[in-house]
């Protein structure tokens, strides 16, 4: 996707943070924090929204198992965490490639605004 942001980031067209990377993953530090841990965990390949992943397509597990290993590289495992999936303008989502936020490192509150 030509003028996705975060193919740009996985391409390496703009800078982002990296905390991880595999050949289907990239995380990288939210550029807005709303915790004192905030990643974005995006495949690789372009998904409008989890909406359009295939089924059978493995990537939304891939996407928690880096959620998990970063959860614990970021030391929240054990005061626990959240991990979130925007879809959609009512769901807030804003960036059109689906991706998860895991948000940690302060007690956060439900129900989300
Ligand atoms: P959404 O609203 O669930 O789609 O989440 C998009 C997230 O991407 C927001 O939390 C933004 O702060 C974040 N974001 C947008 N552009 C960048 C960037 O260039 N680097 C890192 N995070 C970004």
């Amino acid at each position: 996707m030509e003028d996705c942001i975060f193919c740009k980031i996985t391409r390496k067209e703009i800078p982002a943070e990296t905390v991880y990377e595999d050949d289907k993953v990239i995380a990288i530090k939210d550029i807005n924090p709303q915790a004192p841990v905030h990643v974005l965990i995006i495949p690789k390949e372009h998904y409008d929204s989890i909406l359009t992943v295939p089924a059978g397509n493995c990537i939304i597990s891939d996407m928690h198992m880096v959620a998990n290993r970063l959860a614990l590289k970021f030391g929240i495992v054990d005061s626990g965490f959240r991990l979130v999936n925007n879809c959609g303008e009512d769901g807030g989502q804003t960036v059109d490639h689906i991706h998860y936020h895991l948000l940690g490192g302060r007690e956060l509150t439900w129900p989300p605004g």
